[in-house]
Formats: structure tokens, C-alpha cells, sequence
């Protein structure tokens, strides 16, 4: 083995030094750092990676890992790590970024390099995590990120007193610009990643003589040294005395010595809970003195003005309400016309198979089959992609987060708190990220309650199963001169699930989730101009899922679904009965009886069953069915809401919708659990089949309920026909 070639102070160029070229990718580097600082941004920089990042906190919530070129051809891995205040936190999310970092990860070795990405903006609270950092001896390098707002709010910070007070490199970068990142990656490829100085800061004297006596115990009866040592050392003298009987991992001579140090400190008068903070936070400040000056502020900045419109406990909530109605309102109105162009453009692409392909089962399943079911889900694209501009450009700028902030209170109320609102907000767009982010949530309790309401929320996929029977039923009558019916009706299921999601929640905070609700501190990140990178993006890729979804299981299942419906033959009846007597007219008609009471018939049957697997099956079977259905007519497609407002029971003669039977459909999907991802997710994050199994009979028996009762008043209010 070579030794450290001379002048290499660092572990990293050790590391590099030892091993011979082809064990380089040995070298890991993680990113860390308070949420919302700029971490993915730096990491995608970095790494030319497309991580999702958002203006709120929560959004990773996983480690994520990149390659890392650096300028002479080395490659690094790059680890990109949930935000954290603290290395001694205490919520699932924190606990994956302190375990990795101090390498008591099991699938990750301890990263060879840190970059701990400091926010310019709020540079006292992150030193506290430097601090730690630095105490644990960990090879650092700092990246001092969002310099232009940090100028811009009168802040400047002088590099140079940084680096000589904390012995490690600081670069200033802005991430979201790529300014600095080139000599980040020359910082980190020269492994400037020195250790820095450690224990800067001071105890009050009878504090640390505690302290000492303490981690002289600690490695008499547990063998804990280091800074180890001193963490649970100072744990241990933070904690309540009364605490201390229930800690019976520790050796009873040692818990009664804990107990008289208590009583020591206590006649002193120390504040044990506070003291440890303090005395970071007072080595911090006067550092912060020297290195950092404010220029007195003239007047309010513009984000407290905005904000105090915004938050206000009145006002708040009408922004919030009238944003949202907006929102859908404009779902429906702007996307129409590009809707219309691929329905026009599929219609063009069945007419020419019609032509090129002679007729029988082939171009049936081409035309009827496939092209149907997925052209019906496919036209609701443009609705898709303004849903998620609409939600990325609320995140980005800033108003995501005060969202969660006016809802906090309304959170209280069910017993959960404001921290819970960011994944229900999330699932709006789908349940997975929301469930994942729930990783945010310290008490266990809290975290299963979001997870078990989370799916309530209206998912992107539920969108065109509401717009399409909206806009079959109910008419586009305006109201308040900008809202329509239509707009409206839409905001109601939203909001139907909002509801219903924190009712439930106060139900399972009530009986079997109960704890205490704990003091919730958001930051309100500046308001800034959304960045069109970052929301197309995310666009970008949604309407990728959307579509890849659309290429695949739809494509598959509608052709499944062709079959099922086409056959057994049935040569010379009418194609209404051949339906009816399919196998998949079958499967409806069986399970008619279970959803008759809720006013379905066995073509929604059909569509219901093919629904639990993901929720736009509904509209592609529908697209499906009604092509097969309406086999007379060559050529050109009517549009399916056409089709369905005009249907009617072959049997009975009953039409098999009317506007009573849309609402109790979208009710039926606001409420009813059909996404087999969601339950995957459920059960990885919740390690037991147990709750998900839960979730999906209380869902299941909500959505029956509920649908039951909207029809019966329905019909009671004469709206049956
Ligand atoms: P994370 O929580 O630390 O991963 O933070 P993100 O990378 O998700 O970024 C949070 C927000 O800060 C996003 O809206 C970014 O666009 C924004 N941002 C990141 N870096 C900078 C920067 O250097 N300057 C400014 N002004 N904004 C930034
Ligand atoms: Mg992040």
C-alpha cells in the first residue's frame, strides 16, 4: 500500500491516493442541510439530475443518489439528503440524514466528503447543524447558497472571517442560477474536505464539570466514547428526571448519578433543557457578529406585506378558496380547445385504419378496442398539464407553504397539525408523493393518520373521470358571471375530499390514533418568481407518467377489455345485447345487485370493476364499451359524452345516466380507494399489510355509504329522472 502522499491532510484524498484507479467510485459525497436551503437544486446542478424540488419543506424525504463528475475525470457518487435542523432529530426523514451521515446506515457507507449547504439568508440557524457537523469531526465543506436573495435583503457575508472561524472551505454558489457550482465541484475533486475545528463553543464551568464526570461513566458501563459520549451526555442531563426511571437500558448507578446532577444543576440555577442550545447559539452569534452584517431594513420587505393579506385568518382562507376555484374554473375553460384538437386528431387516426384495415375483428380491436380506451383517457392531457402548472407554479413561488400555514389552524381543530398538510396537499397530485412525505412527521400516531386520509384527496388521476362525467351532465350554466356550474361542481368534489380526508383523521385522532398535538413552526420561505425550468419540469414528467400510463396498462387493458366485451359471439343480435352478454356484460351484471342501491348499472359496474386498478380506467373502459356498443355507425367517433348522455338500457329503457348518477359516481371515486400503487406504498411504508387492509375497507365502506346516501336524497329531492 502507498502512503498519503505528502501534503494530503484530508481522509478524502486518502482515499483517493490508497486504491488504485478503479476502486474510485468508492468516494461518496452527501449533501446536507436545513430544509428548503437549495439542496436538490445544488444536487441536480451538480449532478445534471432532474430531482423534484419544491419552495416547502418535505419534499425529499429520501436519500437520492447521482454521479458526480468531476474536472480530471474523477466520478464521485452524490448523496442528496432529507433536510435537518439537527443532527439529534427526531422525525423518520431526520433520522435517514443523521444515520447516514454518522455511517450507522446499513445500506450506505459514511460519506467521504459532506457539503453542507448553508442558506445565506438564515446563516445563524444553520450553523447550529455546522456546529454539529464540526463536532463530529466530519470532512466538510460549506456551500453558502442563495447569495443573490441574501444580497438583495441587505445581507453580506465575509467568506474569508467563515472560513478561518470554522477551518473548512465556504463557496458561495447559487444553485438555482449554477453560479458557483463549477468551483464547488473544484473544492470538492481537490478533497478540500479538511475536518474543521471542533468544540468551539463553551458550557457554563459547573455544566461541562457535569458533563465530563458523566462521559467518564458512560464509558465505564457502556463503553460510549467521543462525541458519542458527549451526545448522550448531554441528552442525559437535558432529560426530565422523571424520565429517567423508564430509561432502564442505562446501569442503574449511573441514572441515580444523572438524578443528583439534576438536583446540582437545578440549585444552580441552570436551565438543563436550554442550556446546551444556548451555548451553541451563543458561540454562533458572536461569530455571526463578525462575519455577518444586516443593513437596517427600510419598511416592510415585500413578502411580510404580501403575507399579511395572505395569512390572515380571513382573508387567508377567501385567497385560498378563490385561488383553487381559479383553478378549476380554468381547467375547463382553457383546456377545451386543445382537447378538442386530439379528439379531432384520434378521430382522423381511427377514420384511416377504418380505411386501410378491411372490416372484422381485427380493425375491431384496433379501432373499437385499443384506440378507443386510450384516446378517451389521452384527451384529458391538457387538463393533466394545467393541473400541474397550476400546482407548480403555486409551489415554487412561495404560496404552497402558506397554504399549510392557514390550514394549520383548521388541522388543530381534527387534532393533527399543519405539518400534516403538506402531504394531503401533495396528494393532490397523487397520493404516493403525499404518502412518502409524510416521512416528516415525528409522532408515529400523526404520521399513520395523514397516511390513512391521504388517498381522500382528489388525485390528478381522478381529474378526467370527474371532467368527463361533468361535462356529459351537468350544464355549463354560469354563475357569478365567471364561475360555471361545471367549474363548480368540480371545486365541490375537491372539497368533498378534503373534507371527508380531515374528518376522518379527527375520527381516528379521536379513538385509536390519540396523542397530544404538538407545537407546529413552519418557515415561510420569501415569495419569489416561479422558475419555468423547475415547474416545466415537473410538468414534463407528469405528463410523461400520464401518458406512458396511457401507452401501457390502458392500452393492454383495453384490449383485454375488447375481448371480454366482444365475445362470446354473438352474430346477428344487436350490438347493445352483445354487450350485455359478454363476458365482461357479464361480470357487470353481477355484481349489479351490490351497486343497484347506489343507482349504477351494469355498464358502470364494468367500468367500476376495471377501475380498482388505477382510477382513469373508468373513462378508457367507458371509451371502450361505447365503441363496441355503438359498432353501427362507421367511421368518425361521436364524443363519448354524447354517447353516454344518449345511452340507454337495452332492457329497460332507462337511460344509464342522468345527472344523479354522475354525482353519485364522482362522490363514489372522491371516496373509494382504487389506486394498487397507493396500497403498495401503504404497505412498504407501514411494513404490515394490517393498515393497508384498513384503509381500504374504511375507504370501501365510506365511499358505499356516502354514494348511497347522496343517491336517496337524490331521488327523494325528485332528481332521479
Ligand atoms: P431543499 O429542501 O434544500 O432540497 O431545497 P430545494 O432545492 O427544494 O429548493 C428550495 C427552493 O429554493 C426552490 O424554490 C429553489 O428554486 C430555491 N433555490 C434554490 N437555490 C437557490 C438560490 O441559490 N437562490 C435562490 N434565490 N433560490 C434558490
Ligand atoms: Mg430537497
Amino acid at each position: 500500500m502507498t502512503p498519503p502522499a505528502a501534503g494530503s491532510r484530508t481522509g478524502l484524498f486518502r482515499t483517493v491516493r490508497k486504491h488504485p484507479a478503479g476502486a474510485l467510485k468508492a468516494r461518496t459525497v452527501a449533501l446536507v442541510g436545513n430544509p428548503n436551503c437549495g439542496k436538490t437544486t445544488l444536487f441536480n446542478a451538480l449532478t445534471g439530475l432532474r430531482q423534484r424540488v419544491g419552495n416547502y419543506p418535505g419534499v425529499t424525504v429520501e436519500k437520492k443518489e447521482g454521479r458526480l463528475a468531476l474536472q480530471d475525470g474523477i466520478q464521485c457518487t452524490l448523496i442528496d439528503l432529507p433536510g435537518t435542523y439537527s443532527l439529534l432529530a427526531s422525525a423518520p426523514d431526520e433520522q435517514i440524514a443523521t444515520d447516514i451521515l454518522l455511517g450507522r446506515a446499513s445500506h450506505t457507507a459514511r460519506p467521504d466528503l459532506v457539503v453542507c449547504v448553508v442558506d445565506a439568508c438564515n446563516i445563524e440557524r444553520s450553523l447550529y447543524l455546522v456546529s454539529q457537523l464540526l463536532d463530529r469531526s466530519v470532512p466538510l465543506v460549506i456551500a453558502l447558497n442563495m447569495v443573490d436573495a441574501a444580497e438583495r435583503n441587505g445581507i453580506t457575508v465575509r467568506l474569508r472571517v467563515l472560513e478561518r472561524e470554522l477551518g473548512v472551505r465556504v463557496v458561495p454558489t447559487v444553485a438555482s442560477k449554477r453560479r458557483g457550482v463549477e468551483e464547488l465541484k473544484r473544492v470538492i475533486g481537490q478533497g478540500a474536505g479538511a475536518a474543521g475545528k471542533s468544540r468551539q463553543w463553551r458550557l457554563p464551568e459547573p455544566v461541562q464539570r457535569e458533563c465530563d464526570e458523566l462521559i467518564g461513566l458512560l464509558d465505564e458501563h457502556h463503553q460510549l466514547k467521543g462525541p458519542d459520549a458527549f451526545d448522550e451526555a448531554a441528552a442525559l442531563l437535558a432529560t426530565d428526571t422523571a424520565d429517567l426511571e423508564r430509561m432502564v437500558r442505562y446501569d442503574p448507578v449511573l441514572r441515580d448519578h444523572v438524578r443528583r446532577d439534576h438536583q446540582r444543576l437545578e440549585f444552580l440555577g441552570v436551565d438543563r433543557r436550554s442550556v446546551f442550545v444556548e451555548a451553541r447559539y451563543q458561540w454562533i452569534r458572536t461569530l455571526c457578529a463578525e462575519a455577518v452584517s444586516q443593513e437596517p431594513r427600510n419598511g416592510d420587505t415585500l413578502t411580510h406585506r404580501i403575507d399579511r393579506i395572505v395569512t390572515h385568518r380571513v382573508w387567508g382562507i377567501v385567497i385560498f378558496a378563490g385561488i383553487m376555484a381559479l383553478l378549476f374554473q380554468s381547467i375547463f375553460t382553457w383546456a377545451a380547445l386543445p382537447m378538442a384538437w386530439i379528439h379531432d386528431g384520434f378521430d382522423a387516426l381511427s377514420l384511416l385504419l377504418t380505411r386501410i384495415i378491411p372490416p372484422g375483428d381485427l380493425r375491431n380491436l384496433l379501432v373499437r378496442g385499443a384506440l378507443g380506451g386510450v384516446a378517451a383517457v389521452v384527451t384529458f392531457l391538457p387538463q393533466i398539464i394545467l393541473l400541474f402548472l397550476f400546482i407548480g407554479v403555486l409551489e415554487d413561488s412561495g404560496y404552497m407553504a402558506r397554504a399549510a400555514f392557514i390550514m394549520d389552524r383548521v388541522m388543530g381543530r381534527v387534532g393533527l397539525h399543519g405539518k400534516s398538510f403538506i402531504p394531503l396537499l401533495s396528494s393532490f397530485a397523487c397520493a404516493i408523493p403525499g404518502i412518502m412525505a409524510t416521512r416528516t412527521i415525528e409522532n408515529s400516531k400523526d404520521r399513520l393518520a395523514t397516511m390513512l386520509v391521504a388517498p381522500l384527496m382528489s388525485c390528478s388521476a381522478r381529474l378526467p373521470v370527474y371532467t368527463l362525467l361533468i361535462a356529459a351532465f351537468i350544464p355549463a350554466r354560469s354563475v357569478l358571471g365567471i364561475f360555471t356550474a361545471a367549474g363548480l361542481t368540480l371545486l365541490s368534489m375537491y372539497g368533498l375530499g378534503l373534507f371527508a380526508a380531515l374528518g376522518m383523521a379527527w375520527l381516528f385522532k379521536k379513538t385509536f390514533l390519540k396523542s397530544s398535538v404538538p407545537v407546529f413552526l413552519m418557515e415561510l420561505p420569501e415569495y419569489k418568481i416561479p422558475s419555468i425550468r423547475s415547474v416545466l419540469v415537473q410538468v414534463a414528467e407528469r405528463a410523461y407518467s400520464f401518458l406512458h400510463r396511457a401507452g401501457t396498462i390502458i392500452l393492454g387493458a383495453s384490449i383485454l377489455l375488447w375481448f371480454l366485451a366482444s365475445y362470446p359471439r354473438m352474430d346477428g343480435a344487436l350490438p347493445a345485447e352483445r354487450l350485455q352478454h359478454s363476458y365482461a356484460g357479464l361480470a357487470g351484471r353481477f355484481i349489479e345487485p351490490v351497486i343497484r342501491p347506489l343507482g349504477f348499472d351494469w355498464k358502470v359496474g364494468i367500468g367500476l370493476v376495471s377501475s380498482l386498478l388505477q382510477r382513469e380506467m373508468f373513462v378508457s373502459t367507458m371509451g371502450t364499451i361505447y365503441n363496441i356498443d355503438n359498432a353501427n355507425d362507421e367511421g368518425g367517433q361521436a364524443s363519448l359524452r354524447d354517447r353516454m348522455n344518449s345511452d340507454r338500457d337495452p332492457a329497460t329503457g332507462l337511460p344509464t345516466f342522468t345527472a344523479l348518477t354522475a354525482v353519485c359516481l364522482m362522490v363514489y371515486y372522491v371516496l373509494a380507494m382504487q389506486c394498487l400503487s397507493t396500497v403498495a406504498v401503504m404497505r412498504r411504508e407501514t411494513n404490515s399489510w394490517r393498515w393497508p387492509a384498513f384503509q381500504i375497507a374504511y375507504m370501501s365502506a365510506l365511499a358505499y355509504g356516502v354514494t348511497f346516501v347522496v343517491y336517496r336524497a337524490g331521488l327523494w329531492l325528485g332528481l332521479g329522472g
